[in-house]
């Protein structure tokens, strides 16, 4: 168990608009992935880390990210 950060993949347009306000620095854009879009969606690395503050929830323009508090 603990926080949790789901992406919803095929929605992110990789904008890494996440990446670059998560204070724990897990997200990032994953470049040996491709979306149904074409796009390189947002990843995390390490989702123990995540302290469900879902600054890159606000952020993403494309609602692709939802945050689960533990
Ligand atoms: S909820 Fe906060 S700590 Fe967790 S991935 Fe999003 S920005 Fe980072
Ligand atoms: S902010 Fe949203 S659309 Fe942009 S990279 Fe992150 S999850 Fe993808």
């Amino acid at each position: 168990m603990g926080n949790r950060v789901i992406i919803d993949e095929n929605v992110c347009k990789g904008c890494a608009l996440c990446t670059t306000v998560c204070p724990k620095k897990i997200l990032f854009i994953d470049k040996g992935r491709l979306n149904d879009k074409g796009y390189n969606p947002s990843a995390v690395t390490d989702m123990n880390l995540c302290i469900a503050c879902a600054m890159c929830a606000t952020i993403c323009p494309d609602s692709a990210i939802r945050v689960e508090r533990e």
